[in-house]
């Protein structure tokens, strides 16, 4: 940072926090976690192991199978059985009965979840306590109060379950993500085989012991962990009904053409790159914390995050000024510290995507800003990236980068920012801040997006949709919405 500009961020602070870590003694886990079939765990077939690690020390927490395609057909078969006998068979009353015991048993265990996500994804420990692991509960308590009321929510279409459903989810919010596919696809009468990410399993398979201490009857939720072929076997598995993914859009195509032809049921929640709209009349200091809290918090690990922000052109240099103050006051490092605001980095593999995209940003031009915090030696850490200066067409404006790395473009009129917002691939998410009720009501009509946040960024409910456009897939999951993927009329 320039000389000049650092004395000119009046609340650049040299003082530190003492640190707060949550304590770690409370948690249970094994040393290896075998495959969770048919309710029980066991051995792979496959014989195959890999490592978990905790990205923020790279210190191996656990053993994880490796499910071959063996495996996922004696899962796939398992929640067939399970669908035949048991689950298709029991009154909606009785099977709400088991999905709000999960819940509960959620909420009970939630400190020991929350520690588990942070170490094995290492998102900040606030992000996983406060946010993750209550709507994973919430989740599964919203759903189980529609088992028994299909009827009423789609009067006169006779709803009915699928089958089996399969179930691929990623590794940023992985407990969340399995909540999302698991609990409408239990209360709409189906069951499930489900695959956690390859460096996330750990939540996953604590909710499996979980499953098993709910009494849920054997084979209605299998989970089976391992890497892209694993997936794969379930995607292309001929008992599979329904495929409910979550992940890239690369990955999403490829299923999408594997399943074509078939009569599967598929939804698709894949990538974004959301705009972040600031007007003129907006509440400044909100929405600068409405940027941080889009992009910075969670590492920029969210599809929907406000990765592209468009100033109106007459507070740019306000809110920018102010962006950069509370840049530096972000906390990066240990994610189990209670006063980190960004954790690290998931894995190698997306630090190093994550730096090659910085580099591009240079590369085309753009001037780069970056927080003065140091990040720790060891694990995968990056600053908090602003790009100023960009254009539409920086490859940083226009492709998912998944990180703590903001592209800032201003904007004169309400035409312009609405087709550069629009004028990209994905259509997850996007943020707009006025103090103008119209306008806000204008934009959600004109942006080509699932969900449009107005003054406010990143908020999540049970009881409300969230789904994309064009390459950021099709289908809704949560809400009534969320229930229609799995049933047929
Ligand atoms: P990914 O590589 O697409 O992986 C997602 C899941 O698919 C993982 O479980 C992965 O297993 C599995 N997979 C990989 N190859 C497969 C194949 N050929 N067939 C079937 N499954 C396969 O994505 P990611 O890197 O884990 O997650 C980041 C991406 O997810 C970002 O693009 C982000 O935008 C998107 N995302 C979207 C949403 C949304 O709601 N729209 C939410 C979260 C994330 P492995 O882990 O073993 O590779
Ligand atoms: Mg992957």
């Amino acid at each position: 940072m320039a000389k000049k500009e650092k004395k000119s961020l009046e609340f650049f602070t040299d003082w530190k926090y003492a640190p707060a870590l949550e304590s770690t003694d409370h948690i249970r886990l094994n040393k290896q976690y075998d495959l969770f079939i048919n309710g029980k765990f066991v051995k792979p077939n496959s014989d195959k192991y890999y490592d978990t690690i905790n990205p923020a020390t790279e210190e191996k927490i656990a053993r994880i199978a490796d499910a071959n395609a063996k495996d996922v057909d004696t899962a796939v078969k398992a929640a067939k059985t399970a669908y035949d006998k048991t689950w298709s068979k029991m009154p909606a009353k009785e099977r709400a009965k088991y999905i709000f015991r999960i819940a509960r048993l959620i909420q009970e265990k939630a400190r020991e979840l929350s520690v588990i996500e942070t170490m094995n994804g290492g998102k900040a420990i606030r992000e996983s306590r406060d946010i993750d692991i209550p709507l994973a509960a919430n989740h599964f308590f919203y759903y189980a109060g529609w088992a028994d009321k299909l009827e009423y929510a789609f009067p006169n279409r006779h709803p009915k379950s699928l089958g089996v459903a399969g179930q691929i989810i990623p590794w940023n919010f992985p407990l969340l993500m399995a909540a999302w596919k698991i609990a409408p696809a239990l209360a709409t009468g189906n069951t499930v085989v489900l695959k956690p990410a390859e460096t996330t399993p750990l939540t996953c398979l604590k909710l499996a012991e979980i499953i098993q201490e709910s009494g849920l009857p054997d084979g209605v939720v299998n989970i089976v962990t391992g890497f892209g072929p694993t997936g794969a076997a379930i995607v292309n598995h001929p008992l599979v009904n329904k495929v409910a993914f979550t992940g890239s859009t690369t990955v999403g195509k490829w299923i999408q053409k594997s399943i074509a032809g078939t009569d599967k049921k598929l939804t698709l929640e894949l990538g974004g790159k959301a705009a972040n709209i600031i007007f003129e009349d907006a509440p400044i200091d909100q929405a600068v914390e409405g940027i941080v809290n889009g992009i910075f918090f969670n590492q920029g690990h969210v599809c929907c995050a406000g990765s592209r922000l468009f100033v109106q052109e007459s507070v740019a240099d306000e809110v920018i000024h102010k962006l950069k103050n509370r840049l530096e006051t972000l906390i990066v490092g240990d994610p189990m510290d209670k006063n980190t605001d960004i954790g690290a980095i998931n894995s190698k593999m997306q630090l190093n995507k994550i730096n090659e995209y910085i580099k591009i940003g240079l590369n085309d031009g753009a001037d780069m800003y970056q927080s003065q915090c140091s990040i720790p030696k060891k694990g995968f850490f990056v600053k908090p990236t602003l790009f100023l200066n960009t254009s539409q067409s920086h490859r940083i404006s226009q492709e998912e980068i998944f990180g703590p790395v903001l592209a800032i473009q201003t904007f004169r009129t309400i035409e312009e920012v609405i087709e550069k917002a629009n004028n990209i691939p994905y259509g997850l998410s996007a943020g707009v801040w006025t103090d103008k009720g119209s306008r806000i009501f204008n934009m959600t009509q004109k942006l080509r997006a699932g969900v449009v946040w107005a003054n406010t960024y990143n908020k999540f409910d049970p009881t409300s949709p969230f789904g994309g456009y064009k390459e950021s897939g099709f289908g809704r999951e949560g809400g009534l919405h969320g229930l229609m993927p799995y049933l047929k009329f």
